[in-house]
């Protein structure tokens, strides 16, 4: 028997410690019972029509029935076995197609539970690539002003370090580099000159490529990350991309770096990688890295291992998901999805309130000019019947690849109504 909600609501209300909330402030999470392809079933009866896919994982929407058989299927054989010292078929194949989707310079896969925690693995492999080699001083990274990587210790450090977000520990952190993007010859000479001063203290360089999401969905074009190639090349560092928000065609290709001609030492994945379903991260390696770890000397070995590392649920999921990518036209989906965002969004463009209206792949940002009531906003989203959950002065959308146009006509005609009648 299913307790009704108001009995579990008041439970959560007096219980429950919410993420990003002022508590004594915040208004009360909206209770939900049921979710299935774009649409959020609430409680009092009410469906959403969700903007977001979950935080940019539900790519090809909720409750999709391929990966609900795949972990049903796999939860009867065996859900969760310790990945110390054993292994499972969910979790080799997984790897196998990963490396295969993310093509040459692609060849280790080290599993993980979340998306912050494949940051801080992938940050610690660097760190170790070059202990091994006993370069001991290179504990440091560069990092970029308007970047977001998680909220442990490790990853709030290479966060840009002025968003209001995690700026109350800044100066409690290890100082990390963090600069501007190089976006043009004049940054990049700048840069270059700030890594002859630096690189050898560093690890590495850590970027999201194309997108900084959390930081604002802001874009930069893929000759960014040639550059950085370039730069990492030139003073002998690491380049990480994290594409735990880009990852998975949510910029229009599978992945985003896909888009330069740049790729990366160590990919970090998480997200939509089990199509929203169940929590699952990723740090790739190249055969470079893997090598520098492989030794006689067990002092060599990377020391992590969390405890839901590689859980079959999860790698099942993820199996199905790519199944689905490769079944059904999701990047396709992509390119109409993108050209339904840039028409449907243009009316924000004439308004004086708004400083810029961008489109990437299946990323819309409406860009405030000033700040604005973020909860007030909220509440009226959801009076009209969609969940969006804008930040900063951006209210963005990052729907399912599968939303039907329907749903979208809906959701984008809130947010432009909404936005229009801001002033
Ligand atoms: N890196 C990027 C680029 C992200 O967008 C996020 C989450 O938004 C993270 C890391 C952290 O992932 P998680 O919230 O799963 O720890």
């Amino acid at each position: 028997m299913r307790t009704p909600p108001s009995a579990w609501v008041a439970d959560g209300a007096r219980h429950v410690w919410l993420p990003y909330a002022q508590m004594k402030t915040a208004a009360p999470p909206l209770p939900v019972v049921r979710t299935h392809g774009s649409r959020i079933e609430l409680a009092d009866g009410r469906s959403l029509v969700d903007g977001v896919a979950s935080w940019w994982t539900a790519c090809h929407g909720y409750n999709h029935p391929a990966i609900a058989r795949a972990v049903r299927g796999q939860l009867d054989a065996m859900p969760h076995v310790m990945f110390g010292g054993l292994t499972h078929e969910p979790a080799a194949r997984l790897a196998q197609r990963l490396c295969a989707l993310l093509g040459p310079g692609f060849d280790r896969v080290f599993y993980t539970d979340s998306g912050s925690v494949a940051v801080e693995v992938a940050m610690k492999m660097a760190v170790q690539f070059w202990l091994n080699q006993g370069e001991r001083q290179r504990s440091r990274f560069l990092a970029f002003r308007g970047g977001y990587h998680g909220d442990t210790f490790g990853t709030m450090a290479v966060c840009d370090p002025e968003d209001g977000m995690h700026s109350l520990f800044h100066g409690l952190l290890t100082q990390h580099v963090i600069a501007p993007l190089p976006r043009d010859d004049a940054s990049e000479a700048e840069l270059d000159a700030l890594l002859r001063r630096h690189a050898h203290e560093l690890a590495g360089i850590l970027v999201e490529p194309l997108v900084q999401g959390a930081g604002g969905m802001l874009m930069h074009p893929p000759q960014v990350l040639a550059r950085l190639r370039a730069l990492a090349d030139r003073h002998g560092l690491l380049l990480i991309y994290d594409e735990i928000f880009t990852g998975f065609g949510r910029t229009g290709t599978m992945f985003a770096f896909e888009q330069a001609d740049a790729r990366p030492d160590i990919i970090t994945l998480s997200k939509a990688l089990t199509g929203g379903t169940l929590p699952l991260a990723a740090t790739v390696a190249s055969q470079r890295v893997f090598d520098g770890f492989w030794s006689d000397d067990p002092g060599h070995a990377l020391m992590h291992g969390p405890t839901f590392m590689g859980n079959a649920l999860a790698c099942a999921a993820a199996n199905a998901s790519l199944d689905l990518f490769e079944r059904e036209p999701r990047l396709e989906q992509v390119a109409a999805l993108s050209r339904a965002l840039e028409a449907g969004l243009a009316p924000c463009r004439d308004l004086p309130w708004v400083r810029d209206v961008r489109v990437l792949g299946a990323i819309a940002a409406v860009e405030l000019a000033g700040p604005f009531d973020r909860d007030a906003l909220r509440a009226r989203l959801v009076d009209a019947g969609v969940w969006v959950r804008p930040f900063g002065n951006i209210v963005y959308l990052t729907p399912a690849f599968t939303i039907g146009r329907d749903d979208l006509d809906f959701l984008v005609a809130a947010v432009v109504g909404i936005v229009r009648g801001m002033h």
